[in-house]
């Protein structure tokens, strides 16, 4: 299996990062947060309460989430504009911190890379616990402006209430007791303040080149 693991905070461009590597290496890519993302909004749609761990842990068992190319799908149904609203944004660290639903979400995440030999990931955990032996674990991050402008740029909104609410969310990954937002053992941390995108790959790239030397 080849996985390049990559995590960090929310708006350091982990997506478009792993997306562009993905096709560059001729791997496949997965945004796992959409999993944590389709959960949530599983659970909001049945009207079970996010903080009913046992019901949100039973419900993430149950339903099936695919996420491609395409989009990403809840028991075949397209989700893939609802889970970025700002109501699916503000409540999925709550479903992300109940272990039920993380022990889940991982097991499928290995069987995601297994079934295709590896992969570009990203997430939060992925090079800290659910790929410890990935051949690369990239820990992306930038200054919290840098990051609240991105979304700015992305999807809109006041800066400042971004740059607020993705500080929140940043200390509620980093603070939970199941598999927290950390950097790892082995993995270099890229900080993308005042870099593109092209500049980012290029950094990655010979840091690939530099392993396989
Ligand atoms: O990456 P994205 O912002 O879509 O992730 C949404 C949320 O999902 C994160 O804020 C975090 O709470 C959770 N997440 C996680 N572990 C991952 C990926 C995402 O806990 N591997």
């Amino acid at each position: 299996m080849r996985v390049i693991a990559i995590d960090g905070p929310a708006g350091a461009g982990k997506s478009t990062v792993a997306r562009a590597l993905a096709a560059r290496l001729h791997l496949q890519y997965l945004d796992t947060g959409a999993m944590y993302r389709a959960v949530t909004l599983a659970a909001i749609q049945r009207e079970i309460h996010v903080e009913d761990r046992e019901l949100v842990a039973e419900l993430a068992r149950e339903i099936t989430i695919d996420v491609d190319n395409d989009g990403v799908f809840v028991d075949g149904v397209d989700v893939t504009a609802e889970i970025r609203s700002p109501e699916i944004t503000g409540a999925v660290s709550v479903v992300a911190a109940n272990s039920g639903v993380r022990a889940e979400m991982r097991a499928r995440q290995v069987a995601w890379a297994v079934e295709r030999g590896g992969g570009v990931i990203e997430g939060r955990d992925i090079g800290s616990v659910v790929f410890p032996d990935a051949e690369l674990k990239l820990y992306l991050t930038a200054s919290p402006r840098t990051r609240a402008q991105r979304r700015v740029a992305e999807a809109g909104g006041n800066v400042d209430e971004i740059e607020a609410s993705i500080a929140a969310r940043d200390r509620y990954d980093s603070s939970r007791a199941d598999s927290p937002l950390t950097t790892t053992d082995g993995s270099v941390v890229v900080d993308t303040t005042g870099l593109d995108v092209e500049a980012v790959l290029a950094h990655i790239e010979a840091l690939i080149a530099s392993l396989q030397s």
